[in-house]
């Protein structure tokens, strides 16, 4: 399905994630054929670029980011084609009129009707600004009775429960809530969405994927890189608020979720904010055991960094769910900078046999595992025991892996292809809703508060290259958060 003619106006499109990621995934949707028929592109920052400067900029980054891949170069000038700037400061509420005159100038020229999409790619400060200045302006509401309005607001969303719940409210003020698409680029992957039809779409999943036949749920992101240019950013969200209140709760989300009634945005979003109300909130006693905050040595004399900073480049975590399917099942959540791989999986751990008849045999949870690979290599992998060759019966783990790159040879996309094609199409199963964000923070916030009144007591330190500070030992994981060696 195509999307309809529309316009595309990027916020900050001076910036890293316009160039790095944006333009090249709205190039590979031009070369796919996906992008609406009318359509164009207008990039708006204070950067005094004209329309050719802008274009030549972008070129670049886009044959950066496509690496060894050919690229046709009549294919990209065409696609430049469709691309244009504007110099103005968004923080200026006059100076939307220029801004209001260029989009009604392209629409006329590109043959584009009032359908518009906003897209905030600027620092989180302008997230409220733009909107209430597109509102002062009259440019949030369509201005013919076929068009529409959308805006794709860039993480992070809010710094707390209570900063989420105000940028909620205002920008529900502006636009519908149904116009208002928050990001989550991890829900664009294609191993993520592959969870759903995983579970979803095979009847032998299903039945095992509860309390009944699970031990234990494991979710870990780790990275190599330190806080590297982005010091001043880091130093004030920390690994709970960068990682795990977005990206680890929705992944966490989709392998707790219930099965919809049907695959439709809300019912799937419905799903969703469930699994979160069911989370079991921590005591203080509990934070203390459950919650395993470190920093890696070296981290307070980065760049942009406090020498005295507590921030945590790494959280371990162990929950609960409580509900009818997940009732005494630990949850966990692992996440860090310096580690020593860079990898997200899901692992979930399968209970082991009663009892234990052959030599070998992989006891406990370990043993029977489906291991969900997010990246680097998106794969899938079932861990169970089979016979060693040759005399007795000696067990040995073995797997069966699926391997994403076996089903497209061609082309797998990017998590923001596939995000901005939905925004286009009005699509929002794959974007966080409002109700769903305010209960991630309902349970990330107490942390947050804890560990600020704690100061630096129970913060523990690791070397850049281990797997985490050793008190998350204490969480009694299977795996700690290290990936699947065998697997992917
Ligand atoms: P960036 O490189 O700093 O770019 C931000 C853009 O906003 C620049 O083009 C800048 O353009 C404009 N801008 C900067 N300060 C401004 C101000 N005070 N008032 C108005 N405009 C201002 O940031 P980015 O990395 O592209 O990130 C953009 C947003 O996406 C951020 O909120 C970030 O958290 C989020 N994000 C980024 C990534 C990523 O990979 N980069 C990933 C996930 C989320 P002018 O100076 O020309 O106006």
């Amino acid at each position: 399905k195509r999307a309809d003619s529309q316009l595309l106006v990027i916020f900050g499109a001076s910036g890293d994630l316009t160039g790095r990621k944006l333009l090249p995934a709205l190039f590979e949707l031009f070369i796919g054929d996906m992008l609406p028929e009318h359509f164009a592109i207008l990039g708006a920052a204070r950067t005094g670029y004209t329309d050719e400067e802008f274009r030549a900029e972008q070129r670049k980054h886009i044959l950066e980011a496509r690496g060894n891949k050919e690229t046709n170069s009549a294919e990209l000038d065409k696609f430049l084609r469709i691309l244009f700037y504007l110099a103005f400061d968004s923080t200026n509420s006059a100076e939307y009129v220029k801004l209001k005159d260029r989009i009604h100038s392209l629409q006329q020229q590109e043959n584009i009707p009032d359908r518009i999409i906003y897209y905030l790619a600027t620092p989180p400060l302008m997230y409220e600004l733009v909107p209430k200045y597109l509102q002062e302006n009259g440019m949030n509401v369509a201005e013919t009775e076929d068009g529409w309005r959308r805006v794709i607001v860039e993480k992070p969303f809010g710094t707390s429960l209570e900063t989420a719940q105000e940028l909620n409210k205002h920008l529900c003020r502006i636009f519908e809530e149904e116009e208002i698409y928050r990001i989550d680029h991890y829900l664009g992957k294609e191993t993520v969405q592959n969870i759903l039809v995983l579970r979803f779409s095979n009847g032998i999943f299903e039945p095992l994927w509860n309390r009944n036949y699970v031990d234990s749920v494991e979710i870990s992101a780790s990275e190599t890189l330190g806080v590297e240019n982005r010091g001043k950013y880091y130093d004030g969200a920390g690994a709970l608020r960068d990682m795990v209140q977005n990206h680890l709760m929705q992944l966490m989300a989709f392998a707790a979720m219930e099965s919809p009634a049907v695959f439709d945005p809300e019912p799937i979003r419905d799903e969703i904010v469930k699994v979160f109300r069911a989370i079991r909130p921590y005591t203080i006693r509990e934070m203390n055991e459950w919650v395993v905050r470190g920093q890696y040595d070296g981290y307070r004399e980065e760049k942009n960094v406090a020498p005295d900073s507590n921030t945590e480049t790494y959280v371990g975590m162990k929950f609960f769910i409580d509900n009818w399917r997940w009732s005494g099942v630990p949850f966990y959540f692992f996440t860090g900078k310096k580690l020593p791989e860079k990898s997200s999986e899901i692992v979930i751990h399968f209970k082991s046999t009663p009892h234990q008849l052959f030599a070998g045999q992989c006891s406990g949870s370990s043993c029977n595992k489906l291991v969900i690979r997010i990246q680097p290599d998106e794969s899938i992998t079932l861990r169970f025991g089979l016979k060693m060759p040759g005399a007795g019966f000696t067990v040995k783990q073995v797997g069966m892996e699926f391997r994403y790159d076996s089903l497209s040879k061609t082309h797998l996309p990017d998590a923001y292809e596939r995000l901005l094609l939905d925004a286009m199409l009005g699509d929002s199963t794959l974007y966080a809703r409002s109700d769903a964000l305010e209960a991630s923070w309902r349970f990330i916030d107490p942390i947050l508060h804890h560990w600020k009144e704690e100061g630096s007591k129970n913060l523990f330190f690791y070397e850049p290259g281990q797997n985490g500070p050793i008190e998350r030992m204490m969480l009694g994981a299977d795996s700690m958060g290290a990936p699947c060696e065998s697997c992917g």
